[in-house]
């Protein structure tokens, strides 16, 4: 299975890519985790990364293409992946579809997880994210059992730098920009398929399924 979940940033894409990559037993590759663990380690590109994310701008196409062709091509992706985060620019989406072609694959389902934008606001200002295992929470919709502390590992819980309403403005705008024209691509490729990411997490993710599961039916029909 080779998905890709598309929508705008606090639509909730990142933890139903975790539960697509359990139910289909293959890679959750996240650009925005990728890059996140590379600021932490201090490498090169993290040190570079850091100076967008923190604006809430995108990392320049080639080193983002770059490190998503270099990790699908470990053996661990061999028979899937679910993208999350990726790709976010056409340019990135037409160097996805050259790699992917050269190797005879091809992707499976696009979902688009659709939320407005005031939500999106309400949503990424109170979450908040363990230091240590990146776990995540909201501070009304879904507390941790104790006030700054992650329940998954008991490490510290922070709100991230671009979680703050102004970087959040700015990621939307970028997401309008840059990456709504990514929905009309996939479109015509008649791989997009949108569904509401208002809900539980559970109706969500049942939302999906039943998308891919049509999907499933139609192509093993043919
Ligand atoms: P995310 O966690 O997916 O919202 O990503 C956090 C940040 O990482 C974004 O605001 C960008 O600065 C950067 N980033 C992640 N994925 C990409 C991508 N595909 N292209 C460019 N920048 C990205």
């Amino acid at each position: 299975m080779k998905l890709i979940m598309m929508g705008p940033p606090g639509a909730g894409k990142g933890t139903q890519a975790q539960m697509l990559a359990e139910r289909f037993s293959c890679p959750h590759v996240s650009t925005g985790d990728m890059f996140r663990e590379a600021v932490k380690k201090g490498s090169p590109m993290g040190t570079r990364a850091r100076e967008y994310m923190d604006k809430g701008a995108l990392i320049p196409d080639p080193i983002v293409i770059g490190m998503v062709e270099e990790r699908i091509d470990q053996p661990d992706c061999r028979n899937g992946y679910i993208l999350d985060g990726f790709p976010r620019t056409v340019a990135q989406a037409e160097a996805l579809d050259t790699s992917l072609s050269r190797r005879g694959a091809a992707i499976d389902h696009v979902i688009n997880v659709d939320v407005e934008d005031a939500e999106i606001v309400k949503r990424l200002a109170g979450r908040r994210t363990c230091r240590r295992c990146g776990w995540t929470c909201h501070v009304v919709f879904d507390p941790s059992k104790v006030v700054g502390v992650c329940d998954n590992c008991g490490g510290e819980l922070f709100q991230r730098a671009d979680d703050s309403e102004k970087t959040v403005q700015a990621r939307l705008r970028v997401y309008k920009e840059q990456t709504t024209p990514l929905i009309q691509y996939y479109q015509q490729k008649g791989l997009l398929r949108s569904i509401t990411g208002q809900g539980s997490i559970n109706e969500i993710f049942n939302r999906i399924m039943e998308v891919v599961d049509q999907n499933h039916e139609t192509t093993s029909g043919e």
